[in-house]
């Protein structure tokens, strides 16, 4: 069974002071509507990240217990580029601060729609977790959309592009509808959860 399907919620986060004592966590990243929440409802295999979906929760990092100190992280979508720069800073703050200096995260989940990979806040997120010198494991979701072929083509492309960033940057293709890629996606982030801090 998944290691992920005892998750809760747990909390959602503001600021620093908000953030769980932790042992292992995966954050997941992706632009509003690459399909993230239902990614991780396809892993927990509940409804579960809908709860990041809630009026006043969508801008928060919301925390997924798993057991007492083990957790998924639900990072705000990006990409509503009509949030004002008031709002958008400061959460951009915690939000960078989190990915850059969170000891207990293991890796980065960054979803991305498979018919439109890599966009420009993709590659500044990237740019911005590869100082860490952690994994990053994209998932090219709804590959449903695509033909088997047209979706291997993305995948090779993606693949291609990050492998010169890090070698510990990793892609493949998923479907949240179909539940196609999610015995290798759950075996990836089993590995970081229950590898040493360095994983
Ligand atoms: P989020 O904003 O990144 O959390 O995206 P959601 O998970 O809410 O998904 C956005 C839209 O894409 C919704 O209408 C989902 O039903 C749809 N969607 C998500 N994953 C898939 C998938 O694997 N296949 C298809 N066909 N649609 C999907």
């Amino acid at each position: 069974m998944s290691p992920f399907h005892n998750a809760v919620f747990l909390k959602s986060a503001a600021a620093h002071e908000d953030l769980p004592e932790s042992v292992a966590e995966l954050a997941f990243a992706g632009r509003s509507n690459a399909g993230k929440s239902s990614a991780i409802n396809a892993l927990v295999g509940t409804r579960i990240a809908f709860v990041s979906k809630t009026p006043g929760r969508t801008q928060l990092i919301n925390f997924f217990a798993m057991g007492a100190d083990r957790f998924i992280v639900d990072l705000p979508g990006y990409g509503y580029a009509r949030v004002p720069a008031a709002i958008r800073a400061p959460w951009e703050e915690l939000l960078g601060s989190y990915l850059q200096r969170r000891a207990p995260l293991r890796g980065l989940a960054l979803v991305m729609d498979v018919r439109h990979p890599l966009s420009e806040r993709d590659r500044r997120m990237l740019e911005w977790f590869r100082p860490t010198g952690k994994p990053v494991h994209v998932l090219l979701t709804k590959a449903d959309k695509l033909s088997r072929a047209a979706a291997r083509e993305v995948l090779k492309g993606v693949e291609r592009e990050i492998s010169c960033l890090a070698p510990n940057f990793s892609v493949q293709l998923f479907s949240s509808l179909r539940r196609s890629g999610l015995d290798e996606a759950a075996a990836t982030f089993r590995s970081w959860l229950d590898g040493g801090a360095d994983a």
